[in-house]
């Protein structure tokens, strides 16, 4: 009897435990999938190694099926790739998709965070629900291939044969630690139903977390132009679809080898968890509609505001018709004759001006700092930095006007100010109606400033009026944007950077232009803080502001440039080409380091003695040196091509059929194989996927499971013209054992082989 008792007492506390979300469990297996198995770009057998994982787990968790969806080709290459998945029967056909990705971004990036957490998240609830009846029908996916374009969710979204019967798709990517957590229901030109964003909003907040964010701007930006960064829910939302993602902060360090283990917080993976049980759980019945939607969405304390498109029409009509008036009171008002010319002119090279000094202010600090980012870890206080510059630059403008004269008028700064803006407005609505909101805000801003005939309503107008033109640009996603554009995971030659930031530079005078026109025509037009204005253009104005500057970079200057977060990169490449005369395969005799970073300080080892690197360079050459283990590559051949060809020829055209066999001692990273010929496009054709570009046709696989590719083409030469073959091979790690090392630097290893081959008639 007192056993029965206690087991009474016990059971539904046992049940509860088993049937509640463990972030334990969820750990454990994060654990194996980016420590155990590591990183799992697409293609890699360490990704099927993860599928194969995650199909097992779905099975364990009771699941009623559970398979791998294969996928030999993505959108831009081939590749050996799939998408787990695992079916909870439930009493409907309803379906409520659960999704996380299980790739990661790259030979070198474990994706713990990014998005192993995701996936770890999702089997964890395929064994929450495994065990209770529901009545919509589970569906839990850990889709391959989402870093090269979200492959893996729209082959399945494409092939999934109960598609239609899908009712919601929840996908988590990304769940780290406590802080921002990103809603996510929108894709380019659509997004999720109000009261899917609501409910994630009142679930989060019911369940006592905190930091949900829906960042507008970012997302504004990111979907305005097509597809931006985003994830596997986008693929559901194509297909008509209610869906959403959560994604902790982007700005984190994903994409780099920084995303491990090491430096994941587990406590997001149960909040995470929580949410989308509660979610599943809500909509289990049945959702209200599956209607998606467009809104401008944005946040205010814990409640999401959804604005309709109508409204920001109506907005922008409201910002037209005030600027119209304003228009018209202001050239009222202009002064007849003009005083002084080429006001517009020089505006902008003052715009120019002090939009340089804000962008160089980081290469300032570099210089003295002797690194190219030293804004790595400290991002927020370079903005800062960047600001100060920008006011100094102000000030400086402001004494060279003295020399340089500016029109008294007013009208002939707003004139200018607002035809501009009423552009931007009308090509900014050309891509996105949400878009044309942020001129749209600045325009009826700067029309109110001019148009309001009390100081203090001025001041605060002409203020406000760059702020949203200003954030859409320095968005929620910022760090994501600078990190992954300059230092994060891509490697940018110094040329190269020189002219994206002239680029740059050039895009933001453009973008600031009518916004300092606009504080122009509001200065001139009277009853501004004259005073206030003297002082700061006086010399003590620029004296103060370059005080602040330097205790700044004072401050700034001992500060860590990269932290456990942010590393530099170099990336190390061996390049294998045959010799012309005979079949042996020889590498050119240095190992090339290329960085986003100075070398200084890089030491390679190898049998016969270290190379320290040492200066200001951003690439360099080891050299070899005789004795150097180069030779194991001819006994061995690092790859070796075959081929059988047959050739047609009929009057002036020849029919080549060719088929290559590629075996490689090792698994190659990628291969590509182009097809060039001198004259016209190519007649070309293969059962394998191809891109054309030109009169190229490049055949691409994408970190494939094998050793040996066989590869059938078939083209045409017409006349005397002749094709060109290039095979390029691309290994993860060198062939040369070599060793490099310093503090808080990646090292992505590249052996590349090259061979061409020349078809005639
Ligand atoms: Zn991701």
């Amino acid at each position: 009897m007192k056993k029965f008792y206690l087991l009474f007492v016990l059971t539904p506390s046992l049940i509860l435990s088993q049937t509640e979300f463990s972030q334990e469990k969820a750990n454990d297996l994060l654990k194996v999938l980016s420590i155990e198995i590591g990183p799992r770009p697409m293609g890699s057998p360490a990704e099927q190694k993860a599928l194969q994982f995650a199909v097992r787990k779905f099975k364990e968790s009771g699941c009623d099926t559970s398979y791998i969806v294969p996928f030999d080709r993505s959108s831009r290459a081939n590749t050996t790739s799939g998408i787990a998945v695992g079916v909870k029967r439930g009493a409907t056909k309803r379906i409520i998709i659960v999704g996380g990705h299980i790739d990661s971004a790259g030979p070198e990036v474990p994706g713990a965070d990014d998005d192993g957490s995701g996936s770890a998240v999702v089997m964890e609830l395929a064994r929450v629900f495994g065990k209770r009846s529901m009545q919509s029908t589970l569906v839990f996916t850990c889709f391959g291939g989402e870093e090269q374009g979200l492959e893996g969710s729209r082959y399945f979204a494409n092939h999934f044969e109960n598609i239609d019967s899908v009712a919601l798709m929840l996908q988590i990517d990304m769940a780290n630690g406590l802080e921002i957590i990103d809603v996510d229901g929108d894709t380019y030109g659509r997004s999720a139903p109000p009261w899917l964003v609501r409910a994630a909003f009142e679930e989060f907040y019911r369940l006592g977390y905190e930091h949900l964010r829906y960042p507008t701007h970012a997302f504004v930006l990111n979907y305005a132009f097509g597809r931006g960064a985003g994830s596997d829910h986008e693929s559901f939302l194509d297909k008509g679809i209610p869906a959403l993602d959560f994604s902790t902060d982007v700005n984190k360090p994903i994409h780099t080898p920084q995303d491990n283990f090491g430096n994941f917080d587990p406590r997001g993976l149960q909040r995470s968890g929580d949410v989308v049980l509660n979610l599943v759980e809500r909509f289990d019945s049945g959702v209200p509609d599956k209607e998606l939607s467009n809104y401008w969405l944005y946040v205010i304390g814990k409640n999401p505001i959804f604005v309709p498109y109508w409204t920001i029409k109506m907005f922008v009509g409201i910002a037209f018709i005030c600027t119209i008036v304003a228009f018209i009171t202001a050239r009222k008002r202009r002064l007849v004759p003009r005083d002084i010319r080429w006001s517009g002119i020089r505006m902008m090279l003052f715009t120019f001006v002090i939009v340089l000094l804000a962008w160089i202010s980081s290469d300032i600090v570099g210089v003295i700092k002797g690194f190219r980012y030293p804004w790595m870890s400290e991002l927020p206080l370079y903005f800062l930095l960047a600001f100060l510059f920008g006011v100094l630059g102000v000030w400086l403008m402001l004494r060279v006007a003295l020399k340089l004269p500016l029109s008294r008028c007013p009208y002939v700064f707003y004139k200018r100010a607002s035809i501009i803006l009423i552009l931007y407005t009308l090509l900014f609505a050309w891509a996105s109606i949400k878009l044309a909101l942020y001129p749209a805000g600045s325009l009826l801003l700067l029309s109110l400033a001019m148009l309001s005939r009390n100081t203090v309503a001025k001041i605060i107008f002409i203020l406000l009026s760059p702020l949203l033109m200003v954030r859409l640009i320095f968005n929620e996603w910022i760090g994501f944007i600078f990190h992954s554009g300059s230092g994060g995971a891509t490697i940018i030659s110094f040329s190269q950077n020189l002219m994206i930031n002239g680029v740059l530079i050039l895009f933001f005078t453009l973008y600031m232009y009518p916004l300092t026109l606009g504080f122009a025509a509001v200065y001139r037009d009277g009853n501004s803080p004259r005073a206030l204005f003297a002082a700061f253009r006086s010399r003590w104005g620029g004296i103060v502001v370059s005080a602040l500057i330097i205790t700044m970079i004072v401050y700034l200057y001992p500060r860590e440039v990269y932290s456990n977060l942010w590393y530099r990169n170099v990336t190390v490449e061996e390049t294998y080409e045959p010799e012309q005369d005979s079949s042996r395969q020889t590498r050119k005799s240095s190992v090339s380091l290329r960085s986003n970073e100075y070398l200084d300080g890089v030491r390679a080892s190898r049998e016969n003695g270290d190379t320290l690197l040492t200066g200001r360079i951003t690439d360099a050459r080891i050299p070899l040196i005789t004795g150097d283990s180069t030779t194991h590559g001819a006994l061995s051949p690092l790859v070796r091509i075959d081929r059988t060809e047959t050739l047609i020829k009929t009057g002036d055209t020849t029919d080549y059929k060719s088929t290559i066999i590629l075996q490689s001692r090792t698994r190659p990273y990628s291969v590509s194989i182009m097809y060039t010929s001198k004259g016209k496009e190519l007649n070309f054709s293969s059962e394998k996927m191809f891109s054309t570009a030109r009169s190229a046709k490049t055949l691409r696989w994408y970190s494939f499971p094998d050793t040996v590719l066989t590869v059938p083409v078939q083209f045409q030469i017409v006349g005397s013209d002749s094709v060109r073959e290039s095979v390029e091979v691309v290994f993860s790690m060198l062939t040369h054992p070599m060793h490099f090392d310093r503090e808080k630097t990646n090292f992505f290893l590249r052996t590349i082989f090259y061979e061409s081959k020349v078809y005639r008639p």
